[in-house]
């Protein structure tokens, strides 16, 4: 079985990627899934609030691994990956992934390297998630390059129709040029208030903007400050405050991804009979 590989993208910052890549993959592992969190951001937030407070301070990073692929050195992936106490594996990053993103420029295949590193560990998990930084550059493109899904979470109050359409154009690309497994899995609202209509009237223009294209999950993401409050303690959503309404959310979320990857298994299955 080819495991799901799930890039969580969007160029525009503090979307909630991070969070949702963290909480998803968690979720994911309660469910008894076999999962890889992959820090694919110089920034390593991912890798800090996962409880390694020092990125740079790791001998082996996705950097490392990256540079070895591009030198044609055998790539030890299991050098760099670490074991979070909650049950999900991590592939840090740390700053010098800032680098790569030049290296790659003038390198040859330097779309796919990402999935040459991902390669070597794929058969091990069920589902790899990937932290995109915040911009279309050549990490998020080898990110996208190296998935078969993509999950594009979008704060409703600031939604940036431009950004999105941007957003969308390089996943086509991607999808045309380099990686004809790539699809999108929906759009994620985060940080949503309940407070004001703002999300509901979103959701409905999304869905009018996109159709039958592009889901818009049905689970929201509410705003909260126990969602901010778990990138210090280096713990899930789930561990931090199991019973709050976020928690609730990325375990509804997490349902829905397995209920679309179920419909997805048997449309193929539909199609191979
Ligand atoms: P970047 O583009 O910088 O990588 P990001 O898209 O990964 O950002 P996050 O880091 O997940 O976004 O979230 C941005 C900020 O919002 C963080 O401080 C995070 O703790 C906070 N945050 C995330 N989700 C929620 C939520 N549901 N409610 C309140 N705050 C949240
Ligand atoms: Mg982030």
């Amino acid at each position: 079985m080819q495991p799901t590989i799930l890039s969580i993208a969007n160029q525009k910052g503090g979307v909630g990627k991070t969070t949702t890549c963290t909480n998803l993959g968690f979720g994911l592992a309660q469910e008894g899934k076999r999962v890889l969190l992959v820090d694919a951001d110089p920034q390593a937030s991912l890798t800090i609030s996962l409880g390694w407070p020092q990125p740079d301070a790791l001998p082996v990073t996705l950097s490392t691994l990256m540079g070895r692929a591009l030198m044609d050195e055998p790539i030890r992936a299991e050098e760099a990956i670490l074991h979070h106490a909650e049950g999900v594996d991590v592939l840090p990053a740390s700053i010098e992934l800032s680098g790569m993103e030049v290296s790659l420029v003038n390198a040859m295949s330097r779309e796919t390297v990402l999935r040459q590193v991902l390669d070597g560990v794929k058969r091990q998990y069920s589902h790899i998630l990937i932290d995109c930084m915040p911009s279309l550059g050549m990490l998020t493109v080898n990110a996208l390059a190296a998935s078969n899904r993509v999950l594009i979470p979008v704060q409703a109050q600031y939604l940036s129709a431009k950004g999105l359409e941007q957003l969308l154009q390089t996943v086509s690309k991607v999808h045309r040029q380099l990686n004809p497994k790539l699809a999108i899995d929906g759009i994620l609202l985060t940080m949503v208030d309940s407070r004001t209509n703002y999300a509901r009237e979103i959701s409905a223009l999304l869905r009018e903007t996109y159709g039958s294209k592009i889901r818009v999950f049905a689970t929201d993401i509410p705003h909260s400050v126990r969602a901010a409050e778990i990138s210090a303690e280096g713990k899930s959503i789930f561990a931090h405050d199991p019973k709050g309404k976020v928690a609730e959310a990325y375990r509804a979320l997490t349902k829905e991804v397995m209920r679309i990857e179920k419909q997805r298994e048997k449309h193929q299955a539909d199609l191979g009979r």
